[in-house]
């Protein structure tokens, strides 16, 4: 017999914490999860998922608009934000049914309440039931950070942007990463007319930089505005319901919303960590290399510790955290080439180093590039070219980079990274036929 209640107690059933409390509870684990929201988290309920079905659902304008080229007979089209929203909403809603299935039938305890840590050993829940657990796993995620100033209170999140009553004509989105330029696409496409404001001029900092000079003049061409340099200084709500945004550098802009995309903060707060011993970095969970935090029998894995933010990663977190403590199969997270994507319009994908971090690094480095039109974007007539970059070791000659922004970069790019993380080098590139004809056939073709 167990001195506590559970083996394991996991706080948060996002994609890290029911990976491992799955995980867990398959190899005998006694295991319970607490969720304050919907079990699934950021990225099933009000991320990526749904994030992705919108821009599927944005992608049809351009779709039905090359259609034509290709001798479609496309009568005008309307399209009806609500129909989308609510078929969106309901998938959330069955892939919220699987997880909490996938928990289910593995035996975890599911409680739809709120958790603090109340001891190293002990968890409080928001009912008052106290509960203890051998291992207790910090699995809380993130929330949008919003700027204080007067008036943000008026803006809204990545939280509340796919339940939109109505589609702004005007949208002011606040940030320059992954969810503003993935948004920036998505309303721009619906058409909205979109501002992209950012407190410095660069877009999506840590991707390649003439990768992000080809977003940007894309983005331009295809009519999203950006505002580079500037604070926020207020917001007022107009009469007529409209949002007056006023801003350092630039003059007053009027809009129907304000999205706030300026980065993501660790669930920490009120968790009673620090009151336990648990060592936070800027609030994220600080961990070892086995998701193990300061106090030893405290764990913390995805996007609650200061590591890399994003789903695939927290699952393998979670599932080495579960193959370690209770699979016998004990082992760590690989972080070095993590792939990446942004669903902009077009995507970016990236693993690897950039051109600017191997020259930092290696000193020798040898760049290859495609700057092409996609053969669909050519009879289209639509004048977006797609670039492609491969980063080599001077020396070696092995690939350390690969960054793509074009149709399909992040479904190419994931097949390739294997040949990158695998540490082949250019040869073994051009050594492979090309798949004509192909876009991707320009990784085997570089010169
Ligand atoms: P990002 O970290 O990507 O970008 C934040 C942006 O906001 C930057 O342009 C930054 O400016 C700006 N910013 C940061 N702090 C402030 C501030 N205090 N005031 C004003 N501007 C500020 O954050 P996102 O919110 O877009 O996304 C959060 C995280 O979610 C990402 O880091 C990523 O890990 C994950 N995500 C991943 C996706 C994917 O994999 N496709 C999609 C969506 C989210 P600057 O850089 O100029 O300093």
């Amino acid at each position: 017999m167990s001195d506590y209640d559970f083996d394991l107690f996991v706080i948060g059933a996002g994609s890290g914490g029911t990976r491992a409390a799955r995980m867990s509870a398959a190899y005998g684990a006694k295991v319970a999860v607490a969720e304050e929201y919907r079990v699934g988290g950021t990225c099933v309920i009000r991320g990526c998922v749904p994030k992705k079905l919108l821009i599927f659902g944005a992608h049809f304008a351009e779709d039905l608009k090359d259609a034509r080229r290709f001798g479609w007979d496309v009568p005008d089209c309307r399209f009806d934000w609500p129909t989308l929203r609510d078929n969106v909403l309901a998938d959330v809603d069955r892939l919220n049914g699987l997880y909490t299935q996938g928990l289910e039938n593995n035996g975890v305890e599911i409680i739809l309440d709120r958790a603090t840590v109340t001891g190293p050993n002990e968890v409080m829940l928001g009912s008052g039931r106290k509960v203890t657990a051998r291992t207790i796993l910090i699995a809380t995620g993130a929330h949008p950070h919003v700027p204080s100033f007067p008036g943000s209170e008026f803006g809204i999140t990545s939280n509340e942007v796919f339940h939109l009553e109505t589609l702004p004509k005007r949208v002011l989105i606040a940030g320059g990463g992954y969810i503003a330029n993935e948004f920036a696409g998505i309303f721009n496409e619906f058409g909205s007319k979109v501002t992209l404001v950012n407190r410095t001029d660069v877009i999506l900092r840590g991707y390649d930089a003439q990768v992000r000079d080809r977003l940007l003049q894309i983005s331009m061409t295809k009519g999203i505005e950006f505002r580079f340099f500037a604070e926020f200084e207020k917001i007022e709500k107009q009469a007529d319901g409209s949002l007056l945004v006023s801003m350092s550098g630039h003059d007053p802009i009027e809009v129907d919303c304000v999205l706030f995309a300026t980065g993501r903060v660790p669930n920490t707060k009120g968790l009673g960590l620090e009151a336990v011993g648990v060592e936070l970095d800027k609030g994220a969970v600080k961990v070892d290399a086995d998701n193990r935090s300061s106090v030893d029998s405290i764990y913390a894995v995805g996007d609650v510790t200061n590591r890399v933010q994003l789903t695939p990663v927290a699952i393998r977190e979670g599932q080495a955290f579960a193959d370690t403590l209770f699979g016998g199969k004990p082992h760590q997270v690989d972080y070095h080439c993590v792939p990446s994507a942004v669903f902009s319009h077009p995507p970016i994908a990236a693993v690897g180093m950039t051109e600017g971090e191997a020259r930092n690094k290696l000193g020798s480095v040898k760049v290859y590039t495609s700057d092409f039109r996609a053969m669909k974007n050519v009879l289209a007539g639509r004048h977006e070219r797609a670039l492609y970059k491969m980063i080599c070791d001077g020396v070696t000659g092995r690939v350390v980079g690969l960054h793509m922004i074009g149709p399909d970069a992040p479904e190419i790019l994931q097949a390739a990274a294997v040949a990158v993380k695998a540490g082949l080098t250019k040869d073994a590139f051009d050594a492979t036929v090309a798949l004509h004809p192909t876009m991707a056939e320009e990784l085997v073709l570089l010169k």
